[in-house]
């Protein structure tokens, strides 16, 4: 008799509803109002260096001064631990939200100066608020240049807020103000609107594409700035009083260290959310797990209280789903489990859980399969997802009326639902049915295909086979094409070692709005084959 499969599928019953939002400015502020609003307790943590919290009523706990030391669990049954100088602290939260603001770091390098009394950054000139001290000028008044992205564009956030900064001081009467840019790019909501009001206002742009302004400090302490004018070649001086810089914006330097501990994939630059075009905004790889604001690259503070709206109604939506799911159920036998753990260090969702017995938890998966095929004992089965099965039953029923034709089989596609799956069914609503002799195996992700999927195919009388997955960082589950490819390119070194050409398994990606490019990447491939046959 089978030895009963694991009750794998768990739900907390009963989620403790406090959620722990990391950061306090003002976007996790406005993410714990929003959900205090809608009676969900909400914890803001926030490292030792930050501000107190401006304005009333955000309703939630603060923690100051806190890390992360530990994360376990699951979306819905998270158990954080936290040290607050010597003291531990253990929170519960059934979904967790990275919202700490962007680092920002003035840029004085780029254009060779040091800070100084003179020289500031725009988060410097914002503090004061437009209030700087006189110059000692003779005759009074101010002259104050902007250098915002010469040789490295400024991003649009900062040029906004140096503008605005500039048309503030230039309003001021006794001040006048000289913007000197690079390819300044007025993306950023309002700023084409702000160059025009300042231009009205008075102030100065000067643009440089090729040679920049050389600084020079003089003895009073004002500067002396040679620009090159690349229209007339005639260079020019400016003397000017105060020196405004830009800023780069980057990741908080927390977010490094919370990532590593919630097993949150960052994107190149560092961001809590990797390059992936399927994911939600506010999505991370983890199930209970947002990000947002500044923690996700979202710098302009308009898009920082739309992310904190945004973000809100996410969590919202995932608390009220918790329990209520309905995707196909993952199991793990017991009986055949070795634990070798290896699911649980493939699962892109982190959603294996070690315990006296491995287990898949349910609102944490995301039903990819990528555990199931990398699986050594075969012991993780996914609901309803028979790809064995579905082989074999592809070979018995050709795609074409039986005994047509041509139509004995060719040539085998796997594809992934979520790209492939889309192109195939947009070929075929313009009219575009796959060749003869070719059978489609449509998969949750091109990952959880494994080597024996692909040498069963063969087995079963696949001339070639070829698998599709989505492109590069447009994987649902980040790894699933990188995994499928692996593997497929260690089943192309058995065939090859096997005496069969290596050529005849083809790995690709596809989009799901490729229906033609598909068809005709399939008649390309039964070409090829045809052609290996025939030698
Ligand atoms: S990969 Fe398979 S055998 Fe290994 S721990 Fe996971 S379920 Fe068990
Ligand atoms: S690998 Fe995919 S299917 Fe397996 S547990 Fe993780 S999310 Fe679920």
């Amino acid at each position: 008799m089978a030895e009963k499969t694991t009750s794998a599928i768990r739900n907390p019953a009963s989620p403790p509803q406090e959620v722990i939002i990391f950061g306090s400015g003002v976007c996790a502020q406005k993410i714990a109002r929003n959900l205090c609003g809608h009676g969900i307790s909400a914890c803001l943590a926030s490292g030792a260096d930050a501000p107190p919290l401006r304005g009333q009523g955000v309703g939630a706990q603060w923690l100051r001064g806190v890390e992360l030391t530990a994360c376990r669990g699951f979306a819905g049954n998270f158990e954080l631990k936290l040290r607050q100088r010597e003291t531990f602290l253990y929170r519960k939260a059934p979904a967790i939200v990275l919202a700490e603001d962007p680092h920002h770091a003035p840029a004085y390098a780029p254009y060779g100066l040091k800070p100084g009394s003179r020289v500031m950054s725009i988060s410097q000139l914002e503090e004061t608020r437009g209030d700087l001290p006189a110059a000692d000028r003779p005759g009074g008044g101010t002259r104050v240049a902007f250098f915002c992205g010469w040789e490295n564009d400024s991003h649009p956030a900062v040029a906004r807020r140096m503008l605005a900064a500039c048309l503030q001081l230039q309003q001021h009467s006794r001040t006048s103000t000289y913007f000197m840019t690079g390819n300044l790019k007025v993306a950023a909501r309002g700023a084409e609107g702000l160059v025009e009001a300042a231009k009205r206002s008075g102030t100065i742009f000067l643009k440089f594409t090729r040679r920049f302004p050389t600084v020079q400090t003089l003895a009073d302490g004002h500067f002396k700035i040679d620009c090159p004018d690349e229209l007339t070649r005639a260079p020019f001086q400016l003397e000017t009083d105060r020196i405004v810089v830009d800023e780069t914006i980057g990741p908080h330097p927390r977010l490094e260290e919370l990532a590593r501990r919630l097993e949150i994939r960052q994107d190149g630059i560092g961001f809590a959310q990797s390059d992936n075009v399927r994911r939600l905004s506010n999505a991370t790889n983890r199930r209970g797990i947002f990000t947002a604001g500044g923690s996700r690259g979202a710098l302009s503070a308009d898009e920082q209280m739309a992310d904190a709206d945004q973000v809100a109604l996410n969590v919202l939506a995932f608390l009220k789903d918790l329990g209520a799911d309905t995707l196909p159920g993952m199991e793990i036998h017991r009986g055949r489990c070795a634990r070798c753990l290896t699911c649980h260090r493939l699962c892109p969702h982190k959603a294996i859980e070690i315990g006296p017995h491995m287990s898949v938890v349910s609102a944490a998966c995301q039903r990819c399969g990528i555990c199931m095929a990398g699986c050594p004992a075969r012991a993780i089965h996914m609901e309803g997802v028979q790809i064995g099965a579905k082989i074999k039953n592809c070979i018995r029923k050709p795609t074409r009326s039986s005994g047509e034709k041509g139509d004995h089989l060719q040539v085998m596609v796997f594809g992934c639902a979520r790209s492939t799956g889309q192109a195939r069914a947009l070929a075929r609503l313009s009219g575009q049915p796959l060749p003869s002799g070719v059978r489609f195996v449509e998969v949750p992700c091109g990952g959880c295909i494994s080597s024996r999927h692909l040498l069963t195919a063969f087995e079963a009388g696949a001339r070639g086979v070829m698998l599709c997955t989505c492109h590069t960082d447009n994987c649902q589950s980040d790894t699933g094409n990188r995994v499928a490819r692996r593997r497929a390119q260690a089943t192309g070194d058995q065939l090859t070692a096997a005496g069969i050409e290596g050529d005849r398994l083809y790995v690709t990606s596809v989009a799901a709005n490729m229906g033609t490019e598909f068809v005709a990447m399939i008649n390309g491939f039964a070409e090829r084959i045809r052609a290996l046959d025939a030698c």
